[in-house]
């Protein structure tokens, strides 16, 4: 049976982590804003979350709430206030955006300093590079579970099922960082279970339930399942992953669902918060 790589505790190490670097910069602590302009219950609740965790760690967290349904412009002018808002050293896009409005393009708006979820296409860019600045939360939450694996990616054939831009895509070019052997599947891919059996270190980040069954893996692979799916078993919903729960007796090791990537996820968040920090600070300092 596989080794479980569980997401708390890499979480907990990454929250230690903010909280030691925010009492190490000293001074005002990093605030955080999420630009609301929908409101549903779903994203009520999150918001919620964020803050109480927010202030579990030291940060500060508000809410800007745009208009409800508002325009593309006023949002785009409530950035632009929090772009030059010195106070404010960090941004969220709280999603879903309002019907009409262009998620890249308000992406596209946040000053890529402040841009605490790595979506910009500045701080995308800079994966290209060996020096990354601001990772999307769920590609550095994906090395942060391989690295837990304890086992070296170098020479390892990485599979990555899934190609968005802010997860698929950006944890190809982390294992490639990382002297992995990277190829990226997708909808298109002919015969992706031929891809699937001969990978080292097999990444799902597709969204869709059973993709992955245990004579699709090679045996000891290493599986991070992103994939968040909904799925009515026994009657009751229930969030499963990309793979079939009988992945566990052929893989070395995987991470659960939930409880595997989730948790990592949301704690990157709070590092990019303090990466944000530190970046919008020093810049501070230099225009003195
Ligand atoms: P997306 O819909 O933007 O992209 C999905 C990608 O998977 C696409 O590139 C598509 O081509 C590919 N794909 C879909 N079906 C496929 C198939 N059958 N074979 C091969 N490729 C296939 O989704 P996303 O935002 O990248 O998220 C992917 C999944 O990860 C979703 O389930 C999402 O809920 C989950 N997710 C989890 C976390 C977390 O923290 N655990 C964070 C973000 C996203």
């Amino acid at each position: 049976m596989a080794e479980l790589i569980k997401g708390a505790p890499i979480a907990a190490a990454i929250e230690q982590e903010v909280k030691e670097r925010v009492s190490a910069g000293g001074g005002a602590p990093p605030r955080v804003v999420a630009v609301r302009s929908t409101a549903d219950p779903a994203s009520e609740a999150y918001l919620r979350r964020q803050g109480q965790a927010a202030e579990r760690l030291g940060l500060h967290y508000a809410i800007d709430s745009v208009a409800e349904n508002a325009t593309e412009s006023q949002i785009l002018a409530a950035i632009t206030a929090l772009n030059r808002d010195a106070a404010t050293t960090g941004i969220i896009v709280q999603l879903p955006l309002p019907r009409g409005v262009r998620p890249e393009v308000v992406q596209q708006a946040v000053d890529p300093a402040k841009d605490v979820e790595g979506v910009h296409p500045a701080n995308l860019g800079t994966l290209l590079g060996d020096s990354p600045s601001i990772v999307p939360c769920t590609a550095a939450a994906i090395m942060a579970c391989l690295a837990a694996s304890g086992r070296k990616l170098a020479g390892l054939s990485a599979i990555v099922v899934g190609r968005s831009r802010i997860v698929g895509r950006p944890a190809a070019l982390l294992l490639i960082q990382q002297n992995a052997t990277v190829t990226v599947c997708h909808r298109q891919t002919a015969d992706p279970a031929a891809h699937f059996r001969r990978a080292d270190v097999l990444v799902l980040a597709a969204g869709q339930a059973g993709l992955v069954q245990k004579d699709m893996v090679k045996p000891g692979a290493i599986v991070i399942d992103v994939g968040v799916n909904e799925v009515v078993r026994d009657g009751k919903r229930a969030l499963v992953g990309d793979a079939d729960p009988g992945v566990a007796e052929v893989a070395g090791c995987f991470t659960p669902t939930p409880g595997g990537v989730g948790p990592v996820t949301v704690a990157m968040l709070w590092r990019n918060a303090v990466t944000a920090w530190e970046l919008v600070r020093r810049r501070a300092s230099r225009a003195r």
